[in-house]
C-alpha cells in the first residue's frame, strides 16, 4: 500500500528486561531467522537488522547502547516528509534512529478533516505512518524505532487502539507493529501510576512491546499538555520511586522498560538560566539501584524528554547515567520551518505568481512552487539538524 502525506503550512506551524514470549508460537520465519544470524551491523548486536527493530532485537539495540555509551534520537514526527528526514539523518550519521508519534501527530497524518471520534483519526493516522516507515525503512539500511509519546491516562483509549493493531500485526508476523509505546501517568499518584503502567506492561509483553513510563513531570508545554505551572519538586525524580517501578514491573514475564525520569528537564526552548538541569539525578539513582538489587552496574534504561536546549556536556552526562534516547522534538520544529523559510527568501521572486519572475514577464514558475521544493528544503535542515543532535549523542558511525 503505498500513501503519500503533504505537510506544509499547519503541521509545520502548529504540530512529539527481555525474556522470550508467551505469546503462543512464532511463525516459522522468526524462527529461522534467528538461528541462521548473520551480522548485519558489524559495530551492534546480531539480532539487530536493517528495518523496524522490534522485541528481542530491540532490547539488545537498548542494552548495546547503554554498555556503548551513545543515545539514539526520539524525533517526533507528523507526516511522511518528517519520517523520511529522520531516516535520511540516520543513514548518514550512521546509527538507529526512533521515529516517534504523538496523539496530535497521528491525528494530523490522518488529515485534519478526519473524524477523530473515539480517537480513531489518531488511532489510524499512527497506524497509517508505521506502515509507510516498515514498507519503506530497509531501503534506508538503518535501524529504526517505531514508538509512540506521551499518552496521559485520559488518553489511554488511543494506545488501545494502536495495541490492537499491534496484536493483528504479531499474529501475521510474529512482532508487534510499533516497537515501544509510552505510558506517562506522572500526574497520578506513583502507585497508580506504576499499576496502570504494570497492566498494560503484561499486554505488551505479551507481543514484545516495550513500555517506557514516566515518573515526575517534564516541565514545559507539549502537544497540549502544559505543565508549565507544576511544582518545581516534582521536577526532579527520587531514586526510591524509579527502585520502586522497577520491582513491579520486573514482576511482568517478558517485560521490556525503560524509565523517562525527571530531573529538571523541560519541553520546549527557553532562555539560558531558565532550566536547572540535574543529571546527577539519575546517577544516583543508577547507583541506589545497584547496591538494593546487587547485581549489574546502571540498571535502569533511562530515555530523557526536554532536552532541547541543554548543554552538550549535560547531554552526554546523562548519557554516561544510562540514558539510551533523547526526544527531540522543539530543535527539528525550528529545523523543518528554517529550511522552508529560507527556500523562499533564497526564491522569493519567483514564487509570487505562476507566471513571471526576474528573467521574464512570461516565464512559468511552476518548479518553484511545486511543493516538493519547499518540503524537501525542510527535510534537508531537519535531516542536518538531526546530524548535529546524533553528534551530540554520541550516536555517530554506530553500526
Ligand atoms: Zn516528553
Amino acid at each position: 500500500m503505498k500513501f503519500t502525506l503533504f505537510a506544509l503550512s499547519t503541521a509545520l506551524l502548529g504540530a512529539n528486561a527481555f525474556q522470550p514470549s508467551t505469546f503462543g508460537v512464532r511463525p516459522v520465519m522468526q524462527l529461522q531467522s534467528t538461528a541462521t544470524e548473520t551480522k548485519a551491523f558489524p559495530k551492534l548486536p546480531a539480532s539487530v537488522k536493517p528495518g523496524v527493530v522490534t522485541g528481542k532485537a530491540l532490547e539488545d539495540l537498548l542494552n548495546h547502547a547503554k554498555d556503548k555509551g551513545f543515545a539514539m534520537p526520539g524525533v517526533n514526527i507528523v507526516g511522511s516528509n518528517s519520517i523520511n528526514a529522520c531516516m535520511e539523518a540516520a543513514k548518514v550519521y550512521g546509527g538507529p534512529i526512533m521515529v516517534t508519534f504523538s496523539k496530535g501527530g497521528g491525528a494530523y497524518i490522518a488529515g485534519k478533516a478526519a473524524d477523530n471520534t473515539d480517537d480513531a483519526a489518531s488511532i489510524a493516522g499512527c497506524i497509517a505512518g508505521a506502515k509507510h516507515v516498515r514498507e519503506v525503512a530497509k531501503l534506508y539500511g538503518v535501524p529504526v524505532i517505531l514508538h509512540t509519546d506521551h499518552c496521559q491516562k485520559a488518553w489511554l483509549p488511543w494506545i488501545d487502539g494502536l495495541l490492537e493493531a499491534s496484536e493483528e500485526y504479531y499474529k501475521l508476523h510474529g512482532e508487534p507493529l510499533f516497537s515501544s509505546h509510552m505510558l506517562d501517568l506522572s500526574e497520578e499518584p506513583l502507585e497508580e501510576n506504576i499499576a496502570i503502567c504494570k497492566e498494560y506492561m503484561e499486554k505488551f509483553a505479551k507481543v514484545d512491546i516495550l513500555l517506557e513510563f514516566e515518573l515526575g513531570v517534564t516541565g514545559g508545554e507539549e502537544d497540549g499538555v502544559d505543565n508549565s505551572d507544576v511544582d518545581s519538586s516534582r521536577l526532579y525524580t527520587q531514586p526510591e520511586e524509579v527502585m520502586y517501578a522497577y520491582e513491579q514491573l520486573s514482576q511482568v514475564p517478558n517485560a521490556m522498560f525503560t524509565c523517562a525520569a525527571s530531573f529538571g528537564n523541560v519541553h520546549g526552548v527557553y532562555a539560558p538560566g531558565n532550566v536547572d538541569l540535574q543529571p546527577v539525578i539519575l546517577h544516583n539513582t543508577q547507583k541506589y539501584m545497584q547496591e538494593k538489587l546487587g547485581g549489574e552496574a546502571k540498571p535502569m534504561k533511562f530515555v530523557f524528554h526536554g532536552g532541547s536546549g541543554s548543554s552538550v556536556d549535560d547531554i552526554q552526562y546523562a548519557i554516561e547515567a544510562g540514558v539510551i534516547k533523547m526526544n527531540i522534538d522543539t530543535d527539528t520544529q525550528w529545523a523543518y520551518w528554517d529550511g522552508i523559510r529560507k527556500y523562499e527568501a533564497e526564491h522569493h521572486d519567483y514564487l509570487q505568481g505562476q507566471i513571471g519572475n526576474p528573467d521574464g514577464a512570461e516565464i512559468p514558475n511552476k518548479k518553484y512552487y511545486d511543493p516538493r521544493m519547499a518540503l524537501r528544503s525542510g527535510e534537508e535542515a531537519m535531516r542536518d539538524r538531526l546530524i548535529q543532535s546524533a553528534k551530540d549523542l554520541k550516536c555517530t558511525d554506530v553500526l
